[in-house]
């Protein structure tokens, strides 16, 4: 089969390489038929992720169909459509039934990373049973491809960590597909003000689509606008979406009295906390990472059309082209893509 492969020449490049098989009596294999690019597989492309090595299959992302099932897999069939989570879970360790999957003893982040991944055109998928969820008939298989990361992360780490209230304001630093999926997912708890805050004008435009109320470039102005906004107290929720100093620096500027700062951004260097500003304000800081207990949620959701991100979807590829899809997605602002699909 062929497979998009991590090289150390920081390029993807496509390899064949032997079709994966069952391994463990809980594993599935599936044939892939749609899957797409993350942030996280360019960091990993750049070096940032020391625990990914050369030659790894990358991909944690898409949908497919069940192409054979270990004899201990009850939930899912040959032949059964399905979504496949970033996160592996075993469903029975002590981090699993605690309902923290991020930090299963045989799972978690495992796929694209330290086991061979999705952007191949068959996956080995381990603890199918609490790993795999059934496609929904309510919408498109492109957008259910959103449900194996980057809607469950916004979900969770952002609007569920933020404590979002109904009549609150929020704001959201970093416009990226994670962050436009806060932008979503927040408005069901019904906040007053919904503030994105980005430097991509065309991101800043989506999010006001999507239903944003505010919209404001990140720059030196961005605290005194947001300040205007709220009578001069800040947000109650402040979501970092970025994953870089700046932008936690932010978040603890914007914050107000009783307001909870949630950090979903992959932060690579360290940054600085003012507790000597905050340590009286009440506040909360969270962080994560995505246990994705949310999925089946998230999917009732879409299926009901209660939510619907379609327009994230902004570019489509076949796998043949995948190379011209990372090349895309890692100049995203010039193409104005947020969510680039690759079909099989
Ligand atoms: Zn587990």
């Amino acid at each position: 089969m062929k497979a998009l492969v991590f090289t150390a020449t920081g390029q993807p490049t496509i390899e064949q390489r032997p079709r994966p098989t069952i391994v463990a009596a809980t594993d599935a294999v599936v044939k892939m038929v749609k899957t797409t690019i993350c942030g996280t597989d360019l960091h990993i492309l750049k070096g940032d992720v020391a625990t990914c090595n050369m030659g790894r299959i990358l991909g944690h992302e898409g949908t497919g169909v069940v192409d054979a099932v270990g004899a201990n897999v009850t939930r899912f069939k040959v032949g059964d459509r399905v979504i496949i989570s970033c996160i592996t879970s075993c469903s029975s360790c002590e981090f699993c039934r605690r309902g923290l999957a991020s930090h299963c003893e045989d799972g978690g982040w495992v796929l694209g990373h330290t086991i061979d991944g999705t952007q191949a055109e068959y996956v080995r998928t381990p603890h199918a049973d609490g790993s795999l969820h059934h496609l929904v008939k309510g919408a498109s298989e492109e957008v259910q491809v959103m449900c194996s990361d980057v809607l469950p992360t916004a979900f969770e780490c952002g609007v569920l960590n933020g404590r979002i209230k109904p009549g609150s304001s929020v704001a959201i630093i970093g416009g990226g597909p994670v962050g436009l999926c806060v932008t979503i997912t927040a408005q069901l708890y019904a906040p007053l003000k919904l503030i994105m805050i980005t430097r991509d004008t065309n991101r800043l435009r989506i999010a006001k689509d999507l239903g944003a109320t505010h919209c404001i470039g990140f720059g030196p102005n961005a605290v005194k606008e947001v300040m205007e906004l709220t009578g001069g107290r800040g947000v109650d929720t402040v979501i970092e979406a970025a994953g870089v100093p700046a932008t936690f620096e932010l978040c603890q500027e914007l914050v107000a009295v009783g307001g909870t700062i949630a950090n979903l951004g992959v932060h690579g260097c360290k940054v600085d906390l003012h507790l000597d500003k905050l340590w009286h304000k009440n506040i909360v800081i969270a962080t994560s990472l995505i246990d994705a207990v949310s999925t089946g949620t998230l999917l009732k959701l879409l299926d009901s059309g209660k939510i619907k991100p379609d327009v994230l979807l902004t570019h489509t590829f076949s796998f043949t082209e995948i190379l011209d899809a990372y090349s895309t997605f890692a100049a995203a602002a010039l193409h104005n893509a947020v969510k680039v699909v690759i079909n099989f």
